[in-house]
């Protein structure tokens, strides 16, 4: 049977993946170890069970975007929400993106930005981080003049690295780039600034948030971006109609009412975090300081790959960098509960003794 071949520009292309093995203690997608609240989850129900479950649901998500607005002092007109923020990035660039355009990526970085920039068709160009992966403030007029790119990824704590880029950075790639800067702030609450007071009306910035890490919430698939109203109003193009299901809608919102909660277990993992930096330090590894919930590590005298499949054995499953382009033999782990914390701790210690 005859069969019609994919676009020619995806025929390459490859889908996301991330290794899903079945092991006791899985620290490899930067999920929260905890589940929300058992208060969230019985309110959840009761308002699920009131859903008009025959009608379409609010189209414009107005109680939820009040609701997110009013938690980042913005205004409602100021807040979009989808299906996870990876739905959000796609939305920007399909607005922003596509065929003709440019997407620049400061490398290694979330590697769903230029996968998603492709997909809708446009240019992705990149520049490489410099030392520690941090951006490099004296190469940007040079990078933007090179490129011209038509939107600009910065991401914030940067996945996979945990770095946390200075606020003078991130105003400076604000004030240099042609086009539109994207901040993806995905683990925001676990660093110590985020750009979101630096949205204006007078600045292309947008920066996108999600449920899933801080908000223990993965499995709802819900993220939002903050930025001016003219960027809210002109993504309506490209929005689908009631995307936005109505149990969702209110499960971003009765989740803002738990925020006291939240930032109580974004203290704890913190804390954890501070306690494996600590451990890392008495190991033969090299790790980056991360302003996230995950560390980027690299085994100093063994391979990454060996280390992460003996991990694996030992029933801890990790992300395995090791191939990816500027992060030969490194590795990341999410911070999991103090036990699956420990837990990795010694198999770590033993992998690496043998
Ligand atoms: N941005 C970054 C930097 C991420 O690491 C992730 C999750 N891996 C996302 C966006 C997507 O998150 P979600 O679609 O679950 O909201």
């Amino acid at each position: 049977m005859p069969r019609l071949p994919i676009r020619d520009d995806l025929q390459k292309m490859q889908g996301y993946h991330s290794a899903q093995v079945t092991v006791p203690v899985r620290l490899n997608t930067n999920e929260s170890p905890y589940p929300p609240p058992a208060e969230f989850t019985t309110e959840l129900g009761r308002r699920i069970a009131d859903i008009a479950w025959n009608r379409y649901p609010d189209r414009t998500a107005s109680a939820l975007r009040a609701a997110i607005a009013r938690s980042h002092g913005v205004g409602a007109d100021q807040v979009f929400a989808g299906n996870g923020s990876n739905e959000i990035l796609q939305t920007l660039l399909l607005a922003y993106a596509g065929a003709g355009r440019k997407v620049l990526t400061f490398e290694p970085t979330y590697q769903l930005h230029a996968h998603i920039a492709r997909i809708t068709g446009a240019e992705v160009v990149s520049a490489p981080r410099g030392n520690d992966f941090r951006i490099d403030q004296s190469k940007l007029a040079e990078v933007f003049s090179t490129h011209s790119p038509d939107v600009t990824f910065v991401c914030s704590p940067n996945n996979p690295t945990g770095v946390v880029e200075d606020e003078k950075t991130v105003r400076a790639i604000i004030d240099s780039a042609p086009g539109l800067v994207i901040v993806d702030e995905a683990y925001a609450q676990f660093a110590s600034w985020s750009a979101v007071d630096l949205v204006d009306e007078s600045r292309a910035l947008v920066v996108t948030r999600t449920y899933s890490k801080t908000w223990s919430m993965a499995a709802a698939r819900l993220g939002y971006l903050v930025g001016p109203k003219w960027l809210v109003d002109e993504i309506d193009a490209v929005v689908l109609p009631y995307h936005l299901d109505a149990a969702k809608q209110i499960a971003g919102a009765l989740a803002l009412e738990f925020t006291n909660d939240m930032n109580s277990r974004v203290r704890e993992i913190v804390a954890s975090r501070d306690q494996i930096e600590s451990a890392f330090s008495a190991l033969p590894v090299d790790f980056w300081p991360s302003g996230a919930n995950f560390i980027l590590f690299r085994p100093r005298s063994m391979d990454g790959r060996k280390v992460w499949s003996d991990l694996v054995e030992k029933g801890v499953l990790i992300r395995d960098c090791s191939s990816w382009p500027g992060l030969t033999n490194c590795l990341r782990v999410t911070i999991g509960t103090p036990e699956e914390n420990n837990l990795f701790l010694k198999s770590l210690a033993e992998v690496l003794s043998q």
